[in-house]
């Protein structure tokens, strides 16, 4: 046990148990989301979005670990507090597990390719959240995916409008508040390219879909959502 280990002990996020942040118990009690099209939201197989769903700048699929709830509600938001940044390794890392484990369509997909055209970004914050706030914690989990899967993970978007929290509007409003939010960040060509772009929580998915919106106007090929929570 390390200095730090006596000061801040690890607590488990779920059952406040010694010993880690994430305990075994509380992982398996992590309810699987049922795997949706990321247009509809109806059930797919695998995540993939149904062919009459698919849209020319929409998402190719979108994967979950679970439902946003519990223990797992719990250890995304302490993802906020950036000393319990462990926690993002323990969520990746379950992730990719139950990834692997479960409809790894996707996962043998990235494989196969050899991550050679799959690259893993994050849903960025505008600059004035970021600083106030310290780190973006999509990009911890994005930066995390990208080695635990050995890819590269690479800045592609930047927010340009410092929008109202989707979290803080109805449904109804969320699309209109994230349009046009997002501006291409980089100057590399990225036609040929598959993109796994990463944020926390998946709830209407009007962020996720901008984003895609934004990366496919610029020539990216596929877009797949990965969230840890829906
Ligand atoms: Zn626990
Ligand atoms: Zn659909």
């Amino acid at each position: 046990m390390n200095l730090l280990d006596l000061l801040f002990p690890k607590i488990c996020v779920g059952c406040k148990k010694y010993g880690g942040y994430f305990c075994r118990e509380c992982v398996e009690e992590i309810k699987q989301s049922e795997l949706v099209c990321p247009f509809c939201e109806r059930a797919s197989l695998g995540g993939v979005v149904h062919a009459v769903c698919k849209r020319k700048y929409g998402l190719e699929g979108l994967w979950s670990l679970g439902i946003y709830e519990g223990s797992l509600r719990t250890a995304i938001q302490k993802l906020k507090y950036k000393w319990l940044s462990e926690v993002a390794k323990d969520l990746v890392d379950i992730t990719v597990e139950y990834w692997a484990k479960n409809s790894p369509i996707l996962l043998d997909k990235i494989k196969k390719d050899q991550g050679r055209f799959w690259i893993v970004t994050a849903v960025p914050l505008h600059p004035k959240r970021q600083n106030w706030r310290g780190f973006n914690q999509s990009e911890l989990l994005a930066r995390l995916f990208a080695s635990k899967l050995g890819l590269n993970y690479q800045v592609t978007l930047k927010r340009i409008k410092n929008t109202t929290p989707q979290m803080k509007l109805l449904s109804h409003e969320r699309k209109q508040n994230i349009k046009n939010a997002f501006e291409i960040a980089v100057s590399t060509q990225l036609s040929d390219v598959s993109v796994l772009l990463i944020d926390d929580v998946w709830t209407t998915g009007s962020t996720l879909k901008e984003c895609c919106y934004v990366l496919k106007r610029n020539g990216v090929g596929k877009v797949w959502a990965l969230t840890v929570a829906r």
